[in-house]
C-alpha cells in the first residue's frame, strides 16, 4: 500500500501506477463483458441468531470468475463497476437474482444483498427495486438492504427520504461496516434501520486488544437502546462468539457459523458441535 510505504518511497509507485490503471482499464472492459456472459454468481453465508443459534438468513455475496484469470474478489472488481457506472446493471442483476433464490429457501429465511452508494443515489432508486422485486413475485419483507455510512454522509436528508420510502415498501434495511466511517452516534437515531453490522475489525480484536470488548459493548449497546438489531461480522472463533454474546449481540456471521458457498451448497443448520460450543455457555467441558 503506497500510504504505508512512506513518504521517500513515492517514487517506486510511479512505474506501478500505470500498471495498475492499465490493469484496472482491462478489468472494466472484461466487467463489461461478465455482465451480458452472466459469469457472476451469487454465494450465500449464514447469519445466526445467539437466542436460539438457529439460521435467520443469509447475506448474498457476489462472485465473479474471470473466464481467464479466475475469481476475481469483489473488493477488486465493485470499485472499477462503480467507478464505470456497471455497478447499476450489476446490481439489479444482484437483486433479481437474490429474489428467484429466495423462491428457493424456506419462507422463513430472509436474504441480505449489498447495495453500493452509486445504486442508492440513482434518481428513482426505490421505483427500481419495486419493479424488480415485483417482476420477480417476492415479498421485500424477505429482503435486507446492507447500506454503508458513506451514503449518509453525502446527502443526509435525501438519504433519510430514501430510507424511510424503502421501509414503507417493506423493505430491510442495515447499516453495514458499522464503526469505519466518520459516523457520529446521534445520526443513527435518524434513519430507519432494523439492524447495524458491527464491522469485522472490532470483531477481530476481541481477545487482542484490551479495549475491543468495550468499544463492541458500546456499539451493541447504542444499537439495542435504539431498537435496532445489532449483527457482528467476521465472527471467526468461539470465544469471538462468546464474548458476542455476552455483551448483548442478536446475530453472529463469519466464518466460524459457516463461509459464504453457492446456493445448492448451503446449510439450513449451523454444525452441531459449534451449536453446542455457544449453548455451553463457557462450560463447554459438560457439554462433551
Ligand atoms: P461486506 O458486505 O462487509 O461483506 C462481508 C465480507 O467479509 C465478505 O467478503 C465475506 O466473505 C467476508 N467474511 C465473512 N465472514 C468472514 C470471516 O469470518 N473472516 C473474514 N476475514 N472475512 C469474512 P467478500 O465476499 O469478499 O465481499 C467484500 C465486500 O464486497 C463486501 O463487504 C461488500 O462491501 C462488497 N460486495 C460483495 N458483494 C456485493 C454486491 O453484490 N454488491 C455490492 N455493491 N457490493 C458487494
Ligand atoms: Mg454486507
Ligand atoms: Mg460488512
Ligand atoms: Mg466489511
Amino acid at each position: 500500500h503506497a500510504k504505508n510505504a512512506g513518504r521517500n518511497t513515492w517514487r517506486c509507485y510511479r512505474p506501478g501506477m500505470s500498471e495498475l490503471i492499465e490493469k484496472r482499464r482491462a478489468l472494466e472492459a472484461d466487467l463489461e463483458q461478465a455482465v451480458e456472459n452472466g459469469d457472476f454468481e451469487l454465494y450465500l453465508q449464514p447469519r445466526v441468531r445467539c437466542s436460539d443459534t438457529e439460521i435467520e438468513g443469509y447475506e448474498a455475496l457476489l462472485r465473479w470468475t474471470h473466464p481467464t484469470r479466475g475469481p476475481v474478489s469483489p473488493v477488486d472488481f465493485i470499485p472499477v463497476a462503480e467507478a464505470s457506472g456497471k455497478i447499476i446493471q450489476l446490481g439489479e442483476w444482484v437483486l433479481a437474482e437474490a429474489c428467484r433464490i429466495l423462491k428457493t429457501l424456506p419462507a422463513d429465511k430472509r436474504l441480505s444483498i449489498n447495495v453500493s452508494p452509486i445504486q442508492f443515489r440513482q434518481i428513482d432508486f426505490l421505483g427500481n427495486i419495486e419493479a424488480i422485486v415485483a417482476a420477480e413475485g417476492a415479498d421485500p419483507k424477505r429482503i435486507e438492504l446492507e447500506i454503508t455510512e458513506s451514503v449518509l454522509i453525502d446527502d443526509d436528508e435525501g438519504a433519510r427520504q430514501v430510507l424511510d420510502a424503502l421501509k414503507r415498501s417493506g423493505f430491510n434495511i442495515a447499516l453495514d461496516d458499522f464503526g469505519t466511517g466518520y459516523s457520529s452516534l446521534s445520526y443513527l437515531s435518524r434513519y430507519p434501520f432494523d439492524a447495524i453490522k458491527i464491522d469485522r475489525s472490532f470483531v477481530a480484536n476481541l481477545g487482542v486488544e484490551a479495549n475491543a470488548e468495550a468499544i463492541v459493548r458500546s456499539i451493541i449497546d447504542l444499537g439495542s437502546g435504539l431498537g435496532m438489531k445489532v449483527v457482528a461480522e467476521g465472527v471467526e472463533t468461539i470465544e469471538q462468539a462468546r464474548l458476542l454474546v455476552t455483551n448483548g449481540c442478536d446475530e453472529l456471521q463469519g466464518y466460524l457459523l459457516g463461509r459464504p458457498v453457492p446456493v445448492d451448497r448451503i446449510a439450513m443448520d449451523v454444525a452441531g458441535d459449534v451449536k453446542r460450543r455457544l449453548r455451553a455457555d463457557g462450560d463447554e467441558d459438560l457439554s462433551g
